[in-house]
């Protein structure tokens, strides 16, 4: 094997320590495949309140005790703790950057109580970032590679390329800055500015500045030395308008060279139907009927009579705008008319908590809904379902249309970003079709379609060799993780 390179992953969430989306997943599968290439792969997240340390068997590390960390002319003090992120292969060591005032609330990002962005965002996670820098200086570990993801690790990139410019261990390192969602940007007041440490300089047009604010997202894609978005297709939209690039899709263009897609691939060890350990019935594409026993699970869990012949549609989401939700609250009323059932796992914005609560409580045969966050549920709807519901309006990867390809749940998904490149329509290839595709963001083709797949469903024969192609789809990490060794192997070719 070539040389193994060092890498610092740094992320805001890693599963299971603490997630509130797909990229939690991501930043423990990836870094566990490149771990099990050879590569000195770590990562470093902040210690939120979840990440308990009786739970994950949590250290101190003595000399990273009370570290300064300046922001502005307020010193907060970091220190790092460690732990491993194991499976049957390997072990993935994981710093934690903790300040009992700034992470230790009921949530990541977001007050509970006003639904809204803690205020305190900006210390939170400029902290993070500087404390990031520090942490690797004290532990005198120099890696090739930084990989950052999302607005919460961008500032990073800035720092790493202004402040610590001439900083001996970074002389060589090179940085990586994931996009998971460009419409997360981290957007801050002017007067935040002060609180990075950058110079002066660096609040411009070419640097982090952002209509007279500054914006974390920008940092990481201005300084980095290259950028990843999390699906090929989603690589070209961010750049394309402002629907998709929401306001940065100017920066996009101009790192256009800059810029690779590269799919997410799921954790084959937790999403696999053969093994997984938390529904009913294990099957494969050849025990194919082991799924009813699951999909009767489903339609006791949630009180709903059970028929083989209607099919069940599973959605598994954040409750936000960007998923299309808004599509189906206006054909909501159309759907419950068609032979169908659905139900519903997610929590989010108000609106559409109450729609889904409302929908089960008139349509008790119809609809069943579960408002909360539930890892197991959402195994059990993967497993349960027929069909699962994704009309996003825009979708970075995501990750619930591969499990359910996995799980033999045909996705009915909008053309777009990730969904566009794992979905194949099966009336417009019916020989090589894993789901059901449509084009326009509209409430019409999204019932057109779920129509489409209905019929579909009245076909058995047709189904099941759907299911079974769908059920081969290869999205494990294998090849994603390669070509992002190969990224990093060539900037270290860059002088
Ligand atoms: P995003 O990162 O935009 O939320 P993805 O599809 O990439 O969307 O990833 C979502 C991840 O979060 C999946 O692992 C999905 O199963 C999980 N998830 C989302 N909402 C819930 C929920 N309410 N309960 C359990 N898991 C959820």
């Amino acid at each position: 094997m070539a040389k193994p390179m060092s890498i610092l992953f740094v992320s805001s969430e890693v599963v299971p320590f603490a997630k509130t989306g797909g990229l939690a997943d991501v930043s423990a599968a990836l870094p566990q495949v490149v771990r099990e290439l050879g590569h000195d792969i770590r990562i470093i997240m902040p210690k939120f309140a979840a990440v308990s340390d009786r739970k994950f068997k949590i250290h101190d590390i003595k000399r990273l005790t009370d570290m300064p960390i300046q922001l502005g002319d307020r010193t907060f003090l970091g220190s790092v703790k460690s732990s491993f992120l194991t499976n049957i292969k390997t072990k993935v060591q994981v710093y934690f950057l903790s300040n009992e005032q700034l992470y230790c609330r009921s949530d990541l990002y977001v007050d509970p109580k006003t639904k809204e962005a803690w205020p305190d965002n900006d210390d939170r996670f400029i902290f993070f970032c500087r404390g990031v820098i520090e942490t690797l200086i004290l532990l005198g570990w120099k890696p090739d590679i930084i990989h950052l993801n999302d607005w919460q690790s961008g500032l990073i990139a800035a720092l790493l390329k202004t402040e610590y410019a001439n900083e001996p261990l970074f002389k060589n390192t090179k940085v990586v800055f994931t996009v998971h969602n460009a419409a997360y940007q981290g957007v801050f007041p002017k007067t935040s500015f002060v609180k990075t440490g950058l110079p002066d300089k660096a609040f411009k047009l070419e640097g982090i500045e952002f209509h007279g604010d500054i914006n974390l997202l920008k940092a990481g894609l201005m300084y980095a030395d290259a950028i990843t978005t999390v699906s090929p297709t989603y690589a070209k939209e961010v750049r394309s308008t402002k629907e998709y690039g929401y306001g940065l899709e100017g920066v996009f263009k101009k790192k256009a060279r800059k810029t690779y897609g590269i799919l997410n691939g799921m954790d084959v060890s937790i999403w696999n139907p053969e093994i997984d350990k938390v529904i009913p019935k294990t099957y494969s594409a050849e025990t194919l009927e082991g799924k009813l026993e699951n999909k009767k699970a489903l339609c006791d869990h949630f009180k709903l009579p059970y028929d083989p012949r209607v099919p069940v549609i599973g959605i598994v989401s954040r409750l936000a705008d960007q998923k299309g939700f808004d599509l189906i609250q206006e054909k909501l009323e159309d759907l419950m008319k068609m032979d169908l059932q659905l139900v519903v796992l997610g929590s989010g914005e108000k609106k559409y908590e109450d729609l889904f609560t409302k929908a089960a409580k008139k349509y008790k045969k119809k609809v069943g809904a579960h408002i909360g966050f539930d890892e197991e549920l959402a195994h059990l709807i993967e497993a349960g379902a027929d069909m699962f519901l994704m009309p996003s309006k825009y979708e970075p990867c995501g990750l619930n249309q591969m499990y359910s390809l996995r799980y033999g749940t045909l996705p009915i998904v909008r053309s777009t970003g990730g969904l566009a490149d794992t979905v194949e329509d099966l009336d417009a290839k019916p020989k090589s079709g894993t789901g059901f595709v449509f084009e326009k963001y509209n409430a019409k083709q999204m019932l057109d379609t779920i129509k489409r797949a209905l019929s579909a469903f009245g076909d058995e024969k047709m189904w099941q060799a759907a299911m079974k192609r769908a059920m081969m789809k290869d999205n494990s990490w294998d090849a994603s993780a390669q070509k992002y060794i190969e990224l990093y192997k060539n900037l270290l070719k860059k002088k």
